[in-house]
Formats: C-alpha cells, structure tokens, sequence
C-alpha cells in the first residue's frame, strides 16, 4: 500500500505516520526527517536545504525528487510506505506518479488530515521528539507517562526543531496553502481522498484512518 498523508505543518502527520508503521507494518518515509539528517551530517544537499528551512520555505522540487527516489526502493518496505510531507506541489505529485508508475504502483490513498488554523500554532510550538525514536511529544497535548522518559523506547533525550517556532511556523503556513493545498484537488480528480478530523484525539484520528483506508 502506499499511502500520503496530506495536511498542514501541525496537522499531525508525523505521529499518524509512527502509528500506521506500528499497526500496518508500512514504512514511514519523511523528506522533513531526510532533509533534517542531511542538514545535521552537512552533506551537499544539507547546505543546499538547511537555509531554506530555517526560513520556512520549501526546498526545490528536484532535491526532494531525488530523496524520495533513492528511499523508496532501499527504504519502501515489504507491505508499502507512507509519504509524509511528500509531495508538497503540483510538480512532485506528477514526479511521484512517474516514479510510482514505473515500478507498477500507484498511490493507493491519500489520507487528508483538516485542522483549524488556530490550532496549529500552538500545536507545533509545544512539540517535542525522543532522540532514540523519533516518537513526538507535545508540552501540554501529549506529555510521556513518565516526566523525560520516551513511552516507546526508554529514551531520555529529547530534541526541539528550530523550524518550531512561532515565526517560521507562520512561513511554513503560507507555503502550505499556496504550494501543497492545491494537491487535495489534484487527488480528488484520481478518485483517491479521504479526509479526517485532525482535532479529534490521537487515537479517534488513528480509527477514521484505518477505516479510510479498508478495502485498499
Ligand atoms: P516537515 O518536517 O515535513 O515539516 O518539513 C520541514 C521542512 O523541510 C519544510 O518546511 C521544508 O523547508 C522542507 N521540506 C520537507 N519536505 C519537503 C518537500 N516535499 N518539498 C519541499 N520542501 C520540503
């Protein structure tokens, strides 16, 4: 199956992503994490990214195409993956089908997660991510049982994006609406959207997904 989860930044799509790994046995694959390791081993991508992000911008088509096409073979897993923050034009949705269609696949669903504008701010500036895991915490939405020990996997380090913040997430919301919410259009004509109310809790989300995605 391959999946993508469409929404804005804060919508929820990461810990969507980390639950549909656990239950469906598919595999997450992030072009925000890939750019993120990119910037943090200084690669030549990362150099190329990593002022682009801070900014709250998107990075060009071409560099996230290449990303997304080296992963999808090494990294797609056995049952399928799911595309989070991938794509995020009109220009990767047409690069994925390509790339998709010469392997014989196609996306099989495209998961919409709807939240109100005010919500996500706040969302986003209260997050946090176990270092060990990658499982997402918030301050005051999702805090672990145990103060500063990860639920998942024991850790006891955590990381804070420095895209979170009130001003970049501002950035990154304008970039949403003019470049990426024009792919729920391009979907809709393929037959392919399911949307879900993304201010529900976790795991009423978690449900209305996998009851999208039955029969797929
Ligand atoms: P995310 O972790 O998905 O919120 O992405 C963090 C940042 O990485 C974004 O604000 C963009 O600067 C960049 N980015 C991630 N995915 C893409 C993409 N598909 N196209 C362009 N830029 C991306």
């Amino acid at each position: 199956m391959i999946l993508v989860l469409l929404g804005p930044p804060g919508a929820g799509k990461g810990t969507q992503a980390k639950g549909l790994e656990d239950r469906h046995a598919l595999v997450q694959l992030s072009t925000g994490d890939m750019l993120r390791a990119a910037v943090a081993a200084g690669t030549d991508l990362g150099r190329k990214a990593g002022d682009i992000m801070d900014r709250g911008e998107l990075v060009p088509d071409e560099l996230v195409i290449g990303l997304i096409a080296e992963r999808m073979d090494a990294d797609g897993g056995p049952k399928g993956f799911i595309l989070d923050g991938f794509p995020r034009t009109i220009g990767q949705a047409e690069a994925l089908d390509r790339l998709l269609g010469e392997r014989n696949k196609t996306v099989d669903r495209v998961i919409v997660i709807a939240v109100d504008d005010d919500a996500l701010v706040a969302r986003i500036i209260g997050r946090f991510t176990c270092a060990g895991c990658g499982e997402g915490y918030h301050d005051v939405f999702k805090k672990p049982k145990v103060a500063d020990v990860c639920d998942r996997c024991g850790g006891s380090e955590f990381t804070r994006r420095p895209d979170d913040t009130e001003e970049v997430v501002r950035a990154r919301l304008k970039a949403y609406y003019a470049q990426t919410e024009p792919l729920i259009g391009y979907y809709e004509q393929q037959g392919k959207v399911a949307s879900v109310d993304g201010m529900a809790d976790i795991e009423t989300v978690e449900k209305e997904i996998d009851e999208a995605l039955k029969g797929v």
